[in-house]
């Protein structure tokens, strides 16, 4: 009877490790080169890049590449460039790049509009609706994003808004699946109720007009999070300046080494 049992035991665990694999969408093995062109164009245009060393620019082009092999990027009314695929990838990985095993696994495709889109795709409450999504429902799998700003978030230096960033920032939200604000898949527990405290101090302070933070912030939580983290990533030493324990708390969720 326990030799019965444990036969049983061991074909139903088999089969579950096989239903999960089964599941894991296959790696992508990188066996070509990184291309030159994709190279300079990070070089130039991708400041979070530039400041890496260069064991880390390697580590950050081979994530780019994975990336690129496991998300569709089509183009709707536009043509897809070489400067579109590197500029989406980069803002997959900037946010998730201390997370080495990171996959966006609920993300298949990427459309890309050349602007602002129609609205029927409208989410989003307010201006910044037309300018990047993550889709629900018969949507699940994709973000749509406009060419035009997530080229114009990487040409402008010194703004805090990176619209491609903003929406990777709701999908690593979404894991836990919520898009609340706290990504609690990837923060330790200790820091959500500081964290949410926070958040809603900040956003008190937005509605009472006493922050440089952009007031799409003060719609949700949710956009808080995804607002603050573009200020995070295009911004830092703006960041840290103005709003020390706000920094010091995306350091700590987004598991950057003081410094970095
Ligand atoms: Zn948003």
């Amino acid at each position: 009877m326990d030799v019965l049992l444990a036969v049983i035991l061991i074909i139903a665990l088999a089969g579950l490790i096989f239903s999960f694999l089964g599941k894991q969408r296959k790696k992508v093995i990188i066996t070509i080169p990184f291309p030159e062109t994709y190279r300079d164009i990070l070089t130039k245009q991708v400041p979070f890049y530039q400041q890496l060393d260069e064991n880390n620019k390697n580590e950050f082009e081979k994530r780019i590449q994975q990336f690129l092999g496991q998300v569709r990027i089509t183009g709707v009314k536009t043509t897809v460039e070489d400067l579109d695929n590197v500029l989406i990838a980069a803002s997959a990985i900037i946010p998730i790049f201390n997370f080495p095993g990171w996959e966006y696994i609920h993300l298949h495709e990427v459309l890309l509009y050349p602007d602002s889109f129609d609205h029927e795709f409208q989410q989003e409450g307010g201006n910044r609706s037309v300018l990047g999504m993550v889709g629900n429902g018969a949507l699940n799998h994709v973000m749509i994003l406009s060419q035009h700003q997530l080229r114009q978030a990487f040409i402008n230096k010194t703004g805090k808004d990176n619209t491609a960033i903003h929406e990777f920032i709701h999908l690593v939200d979404k894991t836990d699946g919520d898009i609340d604000g706290i990504p609690a898949f990837i923060m330790e527990r200790k820091y959500i109720q500081p964290w949410l405290q926070l958040m809603q101090h900040e956003i008190k302070l937005i509605n009472e007009d006493r922050s440089d933070i952009n007031p799409y912030g003060a719609t949700n939580e949710a956009e808080f999070f995804a607002v603050v983290s573009e200020y995070f990533f295009e911004r830092p030493k703006l960041l840290k300046e103005k709003h020390p324990a706000l920094y010091e708390l995306l350091e700590k969720i987004f598991c950057k080494q003081p410094g970095d």
